[in-house]
């Protein structure tokens, strides 16, 4: 028997979730496996401003409670989402699982996530007390480690709108589908007279959180392609360093020299 409370609207779930101990439940894909005896749930499938995909001057607004199968039907979600949303399980996990169940848990291997980290997403949280807005890689700590107090939501996903045509994104699982991912990549780049102006690539499944190295990204801004191209040996190595995997089923060395091809491979076809 499974114990638990049904909103019907935002409100009604943030003052259930203020005043009981209870687990936000979306899809169930992550939860329904998990089976944990003796929880009360909130259940917020009902909820349809959670379910809501719209877009503003800056941003595509994908509502927590909009399913992988949703995204894929709309239009106005960047492609690079599409791309790892598709690859995720099969139509039945795509039809309930949703985007703020799939940040829900921590998990490096969520697809979705990995995709808001390269892009910057911003996540809009909701409380009885206000609302934040916060960058996806503060929100997200690690396993189970979320910037998520006990009272609040994750409302929306805030995806730019622009900067994310030029991208990659690969996931090498043991199978394709029905695999949760061993190591996947995704990466952004742009450029502006010829000068890189953005560069964004991130590896997931592979160490406790989203792997991200903003700050060897920014040795590469301001400069061409070829430019970027003569240090490209030292960047490999600089991130290949900082690069620790924890061990899976497969090998840490094998998984580490599949990230750095990847993102050998990445760089090479923008060029550097
Ligand atoms: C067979 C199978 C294959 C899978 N393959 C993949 C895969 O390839 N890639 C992948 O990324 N995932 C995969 N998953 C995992 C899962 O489907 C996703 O993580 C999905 O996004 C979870 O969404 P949900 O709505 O079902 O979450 P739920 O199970 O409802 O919740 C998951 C977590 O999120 C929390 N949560 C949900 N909504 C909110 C909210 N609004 N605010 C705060 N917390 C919230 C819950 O409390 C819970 O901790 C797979 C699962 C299964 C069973």
């Amino acid at each position: 028997m499974v114990n638990g409370y049904t909103a019907a609207t935002l409100e009604e779930a943030l003052n259930i979730r203020a005043e009981h101990e209870v687990v936000p439940y979306a899809g169930g894909t992550d939860l329904m496996v998990e089976n944990r005896p003796g929880v009360t749930y909130l259940f917020l499938n009902k909820i349809s401003e959670l379910k809501r995909i719209s877009v503003d001057e800056k941003y595509v607004r994908i509502g927590s409670g909009a399913t992988f199968t949703q995204a894929l039907e709309d239009n106005r979600v960047p492609q690079l989402m599409k791309d790892a949303v598709a690859l995720i399980a099969a139509p039945a996990i795509r039809n309930a699982g949703t985007f703020g169940g799939n940040l829900g848990n921590g998990s490096a291997k969520a697809d979705s996530v990995l995709i808001e980290f390269v892009a910057d997403a911003k996540l809009r949280l909701v409380s009885l007390r206000g609302e934040r807005i916060v960058d996806v890689d503060r929100f997200y700590l690690g396993r189970k480690k979320l910037d998520l107090r006990d009272d609040e939501l994750i409302a929306e996903i805030l995806l730019p709108k622009t900067g994310l045509e030029q991208y990659d994104y690969q996931k090498v699982g043991g199978r394709n589908a029905l695999a949760i991912s061993r190591v996947s990549f995704a990466g952004v780049f742009s450029t502006q007279d010829g000068k890189i102006t953005n560069i964004a690539t991130a590896f997931g499944a592979v160490a406790d959180t989203v792997l991200r190295f903003k700050d060897l990204e920014d040795t590469l801004l301001g400069k061409t392609p070829e430019e970027a191209k003569a240090l490209k040996a030292q960047y490999l190595k600089s991130y290949a360093d900082r690069m620790v995997l924890t061990r899976g089923r497969v090998s840490a060395e094998y998984r580490k020299t599949v990230c750095m091809n990847l993102l050998s491979e990445f760089l090479t076809r923008f060029g550097i």
